[in-house]
């Protein structure tokens, strides 16, 4: 299974050309003259018809063996300058992510004039799974870069260095999966930025099964459908910066409609026919239509999926005979689903605040490996460090923080009054307390300073949102309250207000790894819930700095997601009610986005039960309305600002 891993493939080839490099570097131009040339050693002008041939007005062959060398040669060319570009990319990113003793060594042997095969192979001993972290010193740099990008006029521009891959990861035909594209390459990107962005925190398919799948371009396959391609394509659109990742060329707004409005049909069509990419597919938009801010249609396809998790269990043995897989991998491949769709519910429920719609999975234990051949994190489109992804490791240890999850979110998403205070307080030691244990015990692997990948950033941001979300129920101070009660509250918003530092911290060192460009959707969800909490100690220097800089990381996510447009617009509403009056950049950075990110009416775009968060965990707000759709929140919010002013 892993050798014809698709993401290992592309690496090893890049590889190998690596080391192939020296060997063909030293050779000598091999000559090509033509035939009536040669045969006269005359010096040939080479492109057919020669100088020669057309002064003594004769044919001009170039003999199919010499002119294949010289392709041959061309490429090799070609080959060797790929090699050394490839070279310089990689020691620009060492000079860029090394540690500070590893450049220093690395700067003495580029000095000390060493052949660029000396500097290559330091490169290669470098062994990049062993580096820990930025230094202090790259971290102040990065800070400096970012301001710099922050006064600057115009959108939020990425690092200004930055090199991109101009090859996809995996290599996919668009026919005859979608219709709503018949380019190749730009459908293998579109896929290769789903693997690279949102499969470490959705990872409900397998990658060799599926991109095997899709390469055969077999309708009939039972591993892949044109509604799971479609699903998949519309919410890596959103990833995308092509202008054919919009539905209307060039208009955001319509970002990823043309693939989301074929994957609907597509479901339409299959008429409840419950197949293995059906419910890999439903998973997805899910997602895709939270994020476009429709989570009430969300769910319609969650609840989809959960039903027809069921019937996949129940067709188990047809399902064999159909995908030609073994017991086995069927067995590891539906418990795979069953595990990243809890995950992505149940995160979901915690979000909304609603009770969880999917059952709890009877166990939570993949096969793990940590091998960087097995299962390697490749930031695509960006040239830069691959590190092994332990994809398999953080699903485990996100679907067992998901059980602790399920049962807040069950016990919170029930009707007020049928809980008291003391149930309350009784419940968030009791989740705290197994959410601690299992913290305790996750796999090594899942360490954010050894291994930064993405999806372990946002486990991490995950495990610090639960925190959060129980304790904001507790910080709120009841109307009478005594001394005890008070204590508890504050005891509870200290609590809250460290783990969003933290979340702003690991926030500040997924961009300084990774680009400041998005990272798993999730994020932005941990990232709107930290600012809800540090909105309310922006006195402190700490806080608010921490709320700048999520704030400025929430931005990459409100220029891509519709949701997070509006998220950004509920904190900034929200903020704006606060009783202390807001710092000045925080007031710049909100009118710079309402000028920038939000047109009038975008409300209206909105079926979302989002606001439940910010109704929820309300403290020092002088105002909040009742409504709990997104649409009506910020649309009656608004009117609300309108009539403050006219009095
Ligand atoms: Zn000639
Ligand atoms: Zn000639
Ligand atoms: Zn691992």
């Amino acid at each position: 299974m892993s050798s014809n891993n698709p993401i290992t493939q592309v690496s090893s080839t890049v590889q190998r050309s690596w080391t192939a490099e020296s060997k063909h570097k030293t050779r000598k131009n091999v000559s090509s003259a033509c035939r009536a040339c040669k045969a006269r050693k005359l010096k040939c002008s080479g492109i057919p018809p020669c100088e020669t041939c057309v002064k003594s007005k004769q044919e001009c062959i170039i003999d199919a063996e010499g002119d294949q060398r010289r392709k041959l040669n061309l490429k090799r060319k070609v080959d060797s300058l790929e090699n050394d570009r490839q070279f310089l990319i990689r020691l620009l990113e060492s000079l860029r992510t090394g540690k500070e003793g590893h450049i220093t060594e690395l700067l003495s042997y580029i000095r000390s004039s060493s052949s660029l095969d000396a500097i290559k192979s330091f490169l290669d001993s470098h062994n990049p799974q062993t580096e820990i972290g930025p230094t202090p010193h790259l971290t102040e740099i990065f800070t400096e870069l970012e301001r710099l990008q922050q006064s600057r006029q115009g959108p939020p521009t990425t690092l200004a260095v930055r090199q991109f891959a101009d090859t996809p990861l995996v290599t996919v035909p668009a026919k005859p999966w979608t219709t709503a594209t018949s380019d190749d390459t730009f459908v293998s990107h579109l896929i290769s930025l789903w693997l690279t962005w949102q499969y470490p925190w959705f990872n409900c398919i397998d990658p060799v099964i599926f991109i095997n799948a899709m390469q055969s371009k077999d309708l009939q396959s039972s591993l892949c459908s044109p509604f799971l391609v479609n699903a998949m394509l519309a919410q890596a659109s959103f990833f995308a910066d092509n202008p054919e990742a919009c539905a209307i060329s060039g208009d955001v707004r319509t970002k990823g409609n043309h693939f989301y409005t074929e994957a609907k049909r597509l479901l339409d069509d299959e008429e409840g026919r419950i197949s293995i990419p059906s419910i890999q597919g439903l998973g997805i938009m899910f997602e895709c239509a939270c994020a476009m801010g429709k989570d009430r249609a969300g769910w319609v396809y969650a609840i989809q999926a959960v039903e027809g998790m069921r019937t996949i269990r129940r067709k188990q043995t047809r399902l064999m005979l159909e995908t030609g897989l073994s017991t086995a991998n069927l067995e590891l491949l539906i418990h795979r689903i069953e595990l990243s769709h809890f995950n992505i519910f149940v995160s979901g429920a915690l979000v909304l605040q609603i009770p969880p719609q999917v059952k709890k999975p009877f166990e939570y234990c993949l096969a793990t490996t940590c091998d960087i051949d097995k299962d390697v994190f490749v930031p695509y489109p960006r040239c830069g460090r691959r590190l092994p992804a332990h994809n398999n490791c953080i699903l485990n240890t996100s679907a067992q923080m998901g059980e602790i999850v399920w049962d807040i979110s069950t016990f919170i998403g029930r009707e007020e009054g049928t809980f008291t205070q003391v149930d309350l307080v009784d419940g968030v030691q009791k989740w705290h307390a197994r959410l601690t244990r299992c913290w305790e015990l996750r796999s090594r692997c899942i360490d954010c300073e050894r291994n930064p990948v993405p999806g372990i950033f946002t486990l991490y941001m995950y495990y610090h949102t639960i925190i959060i979300t129980m304790y904001a129920f507790l910080k709120t101070i009841p109307s009478e309250a005594d001394d005890r009660l008070l204590e508890r509250a504050e005891r509870a918003q200290q609590i809250c207000l460290s783990s969003a530092h933290t979340v702003a911290q690991l926030t500040k060192a997924q961009q300084l790894h990774w680009g400041p460009d998005p990272g798993p959707l999730a994020n932005a969800h941990f990232i709107t819930i930290s600012l809800y909490v540090l909105m309310e100690d922006l006195k402190t220097p700490e806080s608010h700095q921490a709320f700048m800089s999520l704030c400025r990381a929430h931005i990459h996510y409100a220029r891509r997601w519709p949701l997070h447009r509006g998220t950004a617009r509920m904190v900034q509403l929200t903020a704006q009610r606060m009783k202390d009056p807001l710092p000045h950049d925080v007031v710049a950075h909100f009118r710079e986005f309402e000028e920038r990110y939000w047109k009038p009416d975008s409300e209206r775009r909105f079926s979302s039960r989002y606001p439940n968060f910010a109704i929820a965990i309300r403290r020092g707000v002088d105002y909040l309305p009742d409504d709990l759709e997104l649409d009506a929140f910020l649309e009656k919010w608004v009117n609300l600002d309108d009539e403050t002013r006219m009095d």
